[in-house]
């Protein structure tokens, strides 16, 4: 537990927090809607500060970062708790819970995560990912800052829904972000998440000014942000802020936690990725495997890039120093 970051004392003891656009207030003894920010005795806590539940060295492909040192393996650490409450959470049974009520929790001090980190020599740093990072701000930035120092790269696996004072103290230790989209509909982030568009939409933009490296996944759920305009303007977004060489995930869903809409069907994943390669270089299909969709192709003379058969990856396209191989594009910036 350590005193939380970004936060106001109001009256009779009530704390406002402003880590989120959520600003909860909260009543002494009472949480956040995170489950994992309290007030103690009038003073704002992250419950959660070294409370680890996962652990593990996985492909950066699994975050899903395609684009950020292809091929390579990140040291995956996660929490529990997350600010928003989507009724597809795959990760609900960490997400949607509070410190006391999760028994695996195991506390690691920071200098512990980055020494496992450090195990093993193929990998390139620490993946803050499983719940949602943004509710375990303080200790994700104790470790982000001793991985720096010892060389490793941070990333962000994230909804995004962050206030745009904590998200700029981020920007000098994060290396990468993989930043959900969930729907390009106010309406549905109410709903089904708990949350609102405007703010993530805002953090994108501020990931593309800083110049860091995001790729962005779009999960589609039958029925719920499967329509073809919202998701043909949501491209078009992307495309004229973020820019055509933004990578888009498209990400097949299947019924999980609360939401029991049938699973994506494959052929309109297909017809979303031929509407988005339309304005986008670079368009992924996800959480299933197809024939199209998979592979990185050079966005200046079309020479095969990049290989992928599941988290497998063949990078014969390029040559020594990461530039297409047939005609020398720069693709990737690692
Ligand atoms: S981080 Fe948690 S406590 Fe803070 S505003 Fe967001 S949901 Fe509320
Ligand atoms: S933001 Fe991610 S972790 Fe949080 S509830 Fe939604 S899907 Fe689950």
């Amino acid at each position: 537990m350590k005193e939380a970051a970004f936060y106001i004392k109001l009256d009779s003891g009530k704390t406002q927090c402003l880590l989120c656009p959520h600003e909860c207030k909260i009543n002494v003894g009472k949480r956040g809607i995170c489950h994992v920010r309290k007030n103690v005795e009038g003073k704002l806590v992250s419950e959660n500060y070294g409370q680890v539940c996962s652990l593990h060295f996985d492909p950066i492909e699994k975050k899903p970062l395609y684009h950020f040192y292809p091929g390579s393996t990140v040291f995956s650490v996660g929490s529990v708790g997350c600010n928003l409450h989507c009724r597809f959470c795959q990760n609900c049974e960490i997400s949607q819970t509070s410190v006391g009520d999760f028994p695996f929790l195991k506390e690691y001090p920071a200098s512990e995560i980055v020494r496992l980190a450090m195990q093993r020599k193929d990998n390139i740093g620490i993946a803050y990912t499983y719940n949602e990072p943004i509710v375990w701000y303080e200790f994700m930035l104790d470790v982000a800052k001793l991985a720096q120092n010892d060389g490793l790269k941070n990333v962000m696996v994230t909804n995004g829904f962050i206030n745009p004072g904590p998200l700029k103290e981020l920007m000098p230790l994060m290396d990468a972000f993989s930043v959900d989209l969930k729907a390009f509909d106010d309406g549905f982030y109410r709903k089904i998440t708990s949350s609102r568009l405007a703010p993530v939409l805002e953090t994108l933009n501020t990931l593309r000014r800083y110049d860091k490296h995001f790729e962005i996944t779009n999960l589609v759920i039958t029925a719920e942000n499967d329509n073809e305009k919202e998701f043909a303007d949501m491209v078009k977004w992307i495309s004229g802020e973020l820019g055509k060489e933004t990578v888009l995930h498209i990400s097949r869903y299947h019924p999980m936690y609360k939401m029991t809409n049938p699973a994506t069907s494959v052929h309109k994943l297909m017809d979303f990725f031929r509407i988005a390669k339309e304005k986008l270089d670079f368009v992924y299909v996800g959480n299933v495997l197809t024939k199209e969709g998979q592979n990185t192709y050079c966005p200046e003379c079309g020479h095969l890039l990049v290989e992928r058969l599941g988290y497998s990856v063949d990078k014969t396209g390029l040559d020594e120093d990461g530039s297409c191989g047939k005609c020398g594009a720069t693709v990737f910036n690692n």
